[in-house]
């Protein structure tokens, strides 16, 4: 089979891989993007995004009115049994709504205007480590050869054990479910709503309800027992109808939703993302919030640091140092942003629900990733 060479193959064309390829591509590296699926393709996803992605979208030469959807201000915080609401003042957009198979195309899309090249609906069987390259192995059986290669295929994916990474990074995972159904309109509001019911475990577990025009939402991020996580998902929907946070019965779907692992800050807790030529970004590495199970910008984030440290290593001839340069790069940026809040969230829970401030500062630690 004939074999094609680029400076770059990513493996995993999602938010992390699609956002390394338009910054590489668009500082003149060949780069190869690699996804088993087609695009667009279905993603389980509440679909926000904070407010924070518009500065990576300018970055990578996108308009945030092109790929960003439905903005939204209006959040209520709830405790466990739905008996207390806090609501924080926000004075801009807290975020955006976006439907994930359009986001993460219009990523895919924008990687090949900037050049790069895009192996689309075959995955990658084997990964080869050589000398000075890396060798990917299709399923279709094509090769691609990569000068350095960036890993971004998603959470549990099985190629991370092949070049030495763990496949299941860190040792608190959330469980997370998800069910949704679409709404007819007018059903749903104009403006997107976003609830979060907080501490369902008296602690950091915590649901998210997000419903739009279109569209309503329940999924739940437990931190305890994972045979608990799918009962508490059909509670919080039972409660979610009662409450009128959403306008449809989801507890039926519920009962059979999929329960997914999700590496939440695992990050922090792997000695290094770097392999021989080869940097670790997205779920892949465990770059997911804490606080708020928030995957998408902190995928887009790492690739872009990621991006910087392969800068440097094609550039130099000690590439290996170079891209060691990602594992300082992205702790000293990213690191508080993924950690959960340094405070006991059981000491705050009652005041979020008394006082204002608090209310507030919950909602910059969820959905800004800052210290409460
Ligand atoms: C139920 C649920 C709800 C969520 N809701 C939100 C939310 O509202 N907001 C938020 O910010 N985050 C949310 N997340 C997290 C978010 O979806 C992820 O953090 C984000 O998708 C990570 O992007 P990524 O590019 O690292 O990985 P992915 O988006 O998973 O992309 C990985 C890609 O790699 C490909 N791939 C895998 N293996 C191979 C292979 N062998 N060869 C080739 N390609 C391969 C896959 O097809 C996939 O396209 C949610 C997660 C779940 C499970």
């Amino acid at each position: 089979m004939p074999e094609e060479v680029f400076d770059v193959a990513i493996v995993g064309a999602g938010p992390a891989g699609s956002t390394a390829a338009t910054v590489l591509g668009r500082k003149g590296y060949s780069i190869a993007l690699i996804d088993r699926a087609q695009f667009p393709r279905p993603v389980a996803c509440a679909g926000w995004v904070s407010s924070k992605v518009e500065g990576l979208l300018g970055d990578l030469g996108l308009s945030a009115n092109g790929v960003l959807e439905q903005p939204f201000r209006d959040v209520t915080f709830y405790n466990a049994d739905f008996t207390k609401t806090a609501k924080p003042r926000v004075e801009t957009t807290v975020g955006y709504v976006v439907e994930r198979s359009r986001f993460d195309n219009a990523l895919v899309k924008a990687a090949e205007q900037h050049g790069a090249t895009a192996f689309l609906g075959s995955g990658a069987a084997d990964i080869r480590l050589q000398e000075s390259s890396v060798v990917v192995t299709l399923a279709d059986r094509r090769k691609v050869t990569g000068r350095l290669l960036m890993l971004a295929s998603g959470r549990g994916s099985d190629l991370l054990d092949r070049v030495g990474f763990p496949r299941y990074p860190g040792t608190n995972p959330l469980w997370t479910a998800q069910v949704e159904a679409p709404l007819a309109p007018p059903t749903g509001p104009a403006e997107p709503r976003v609830t979060i019911v907080l501490g369902l475990d008296s602690g950091p577990s915590f649901g998210l309800c997000c419903l739009t025009a279109n569209r309503a939402v329940v999924n739940v991020n437990w931190a305890g027992d994972r045979d608990r996580a799918i009962p508490m998902l059909v509670e919080l929907c039972k409660a979610a109808l009662r409450e009128k946070v959403i306008p449809v019965d989801l507890t039926k779907a519920a009962r059979t939703a999929t329960l997914i692992r999700s590496p939440a800050s695992a990050a922090l807790d792997m000695d290094s993302h770097v392999a021989k030529h080869t940097l670790l970004i997205g779920d892949a590495g465990g770059f997911i919030s804490a606080a708020s199970n928030e995957g998408i910008y902190p995928a887009m984030w790492s690739a872009k640091l990621a991006a910087k440290a392969i800068d440097a290593a094609l550039q130099s001839d000690v590439s290996q140092d170079q891209l060691m340069s990602f594992d300082t790069l992205w702790r000293t940026q990213m690191a508080d942003h993924l950690r959960s809040p340094h405070t006991d969230i059981r000491f705050l829970l009652p005041l979020i629900f008394q006082n204002q401030p608090m209310a507030d500062r919950m909602a910059a630690a969820f959905f800004y990733g800052e210290n409460l």
